[in-house]
This record gives structure tokens, C-alpha cells and sequence, in this order.
């Protein structure tokens, strides 16, 4: 079984629109349509057999809806695979009545964005939000480092994130992107000693404009590095993730395949970790 712990869709009436705006800030493609129909078809092309959804919520109003949907989303789950997260947002003054709701309904985590959410990592909002996840059995999984759409802004910076796990010591806390998009060094120096996981999304794949006339193709982290990071991390806390729509999953899959991990680490990447930490065997 294959897992891909990092994706996103957006509800039908939304799709077209979220992704073309999300597309032309951060100048790059989308692989899919960001319909639910778009992921299980990009899935079952690329042979994974389970998704797991990352919600954000950009204001506080909208966890409610966020969340009601990822409650529909999962009961489907044995049908589609398809598994989501949770949504939070720091203003959400009543985080304790949703957490401990979204644990009651069987959600396994919930997803954070700093960068999105325009609130440092460490914040107090934050910190209380990470606790009462810790205190519900929640994973967290968090954007790390830069993002693409909005260059320079160091929400997420492993400092940040160093910080913010000194503080709640999470037991559960996923950092996206290989723990620092776009700052690798600096998050491979500074939290391989923090007890936290990594995904994959959007690190060994190539930048990919969506505009014709720039033909620059490089891959974000390379190879030798994405290796090294994952054993000193410790390849029983990386997960693999694609960011669907905002990569070709079977591409993403072939890279992960092809970085050189050995087929035990590869088998605990692409499935073991992911199966353990979701306890997908109590669905
Ligand atoms: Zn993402």
C-alpha cells in the first residue's frame, strides 16, 4: 500500500478558481483539477492507494465548513482512500471544542500554515493550538520553511519551529517539505535533534513554471542532500507526500523511488511510517 500523506482538493464549486489563483501566485502547475475526481484519478495513474488531505483554513470562519467536509470526506474513506485532515486557524478562540471535536470524530490530524495564516510558528496561539492537539492525540502537520507564493516570509522558519517544539514538545508534529522549503541547510542543522517527522512534498521534484516562455527546470532539493536529510532525520520519520495538484504524483512516486533509500527504508517511506502514525488498520 502506498501513502501519500500531503494533498489538497478544494470543494467542486471552488476548484477551478483556488487553483488558478494559487497557480499564478506561485507561478507554477497544477497536475490535476483539485477536484476530489482529479486526485483519485492522479492516484490511481500513479498506483497510490491512499490520500491524505490537508485543509487550511486562511480565516477562522471557514474551520467549521473545513471541517464538516473532512468528516464527509472520511466516511468515504474504504471507497476512495481519500483521508483529511483537519483545519485550524490560530483566531479560532474556541481551538479547544474543535479539537477535541475533531478527535471525537476520528480525524487523525490537523494541518497548519504559517506562512498562510500569517502567524509565527512559535506563536502563543500556536503553541496553545499544538498542546490541546498533543492532549487529543492529533498529529500535526505543518508547512515549513519559505513558500513559493510569498518569498522572504519566515513564519515557518526552522527557528521558528525549533522554538515552538522546545515549548510543547509535540510527539506527533510533521514538517512539510522536507522540514524547510527552500531552507534545508539551516533545517537539517538545526531540528534533526527535535523528535519530529518529514514529508516529501514538493522537495526532489523539478520547479516548473506555468508559463511557456521561462523554460528554467531545476529540482528543488537534490538528491544527495534529500538522502542525507532523511538519515539523519532517521528513515523511519519520513513520509512520503506529493503537494497533488502542484506536482505529477507518479512523477513524485518514481522520484522518491529513484533517490537511492534502500528497499526496506523505501517500503517504511512510502507506506510503514505513514500506516503506523495514521493507525490506518483501525479504520
Ligand atoms: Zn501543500
Amino acid at each position: 500500500m502506498i501513502i501519500d500523506f500531503h494533498t489538497h482538493t478544494f470543494p467542486r464549486q471552488l476548484a477551478r478558481r483556488a487553483i488558478a489563483r494559487l497557480s499564478d501566485s506561485a507561478h507554477i502547475r497544477n497536475y490535476s483539477d483539485g477536484t476530489p475526481e482529479g486526485l483519485k484519478r492522479s492516484m490511481n495513474a500513479a498506483g497510490i492507494d491512499c490520500a491524505v488531505l490537508l485543509p487550511v483554513a486562511t480565516r477562522p470562519a471557514q474551520a467549521e465548513d473545513i471541517n464538516r467536509l473532512a468528516m464527509e470526506t472520511n466516511a468515504h474513506f474504504r471507497e476512495t482512500g481519500i483521508l483529511s485532515f483537519g483545519g485550524i486557524h490560530p483566531d479560532n478562540t474556541d481551538y479547544r471544542t474543535i479539537l477535541k471535536t475533531l478527535a471525537a470524530g476520528g480525524i487523525r490530524g490537523i494541518k497548519l500554515h504559517p506562512v498562510f495564516q500569517e502567524t509565527y510558528f512559535d506563536d502563543i496561539r500556536y503553541l496553545r493550538i499544538m498542546e490541546c492537539a498533543c492532549e487529543n492525540g492529533l498529529i500535526i502537520l505543518t508547512h515549513a520553511g519559505f513558500d513559493i507564493s510569498f518569498p522572504g516570509a519566515d513564519f515557518s522558519a526552522p527557528s521558528r519551529i525549533r522554538s515552538a517544539c522546545r515549548q510543547v514538545r509535540p510527539d506527533k508534529l510533521v514538517l512539510a517539505h522536507m522540514g524547510g522549503w527552500g531552507c534545508w541547510e539551516e533545517a537539517a542543522e538545526s531540528l534533526a535533534d527535535c523528535d519530529v517527522y518529514l514529508d516529501t512534498a514538493f522537495t526532489l521534484d523539478p520547479l516548473r513554471p506555468n508559463t511557456d516562455d521561462i523554460v528554467c527546470e531545476h529540482t528543488a532539493l537534490c538528491r544527495e542532500k534529500f538522502l542525507q536529510m532523511a538519515r539523519s532525520f532517521g528513515t523511519d520519520r519520513i513520509l512520503f507526500g506529493t503537494d497533488s495538484p502542484w506536482t505529477d504524483m507518479a512523477e513524485a512516486l518514481t522520484l522518491v523511488r529513484e533517490s537511492g533509500l534502500s528497499p526496506a527504508e523505501l517500503d517504511a517511506v512510502l507506506s510503514g511510517n505513514a500506516a503506523r502514525l495514521l493507525h490506518l488498520t483501525e479504520i
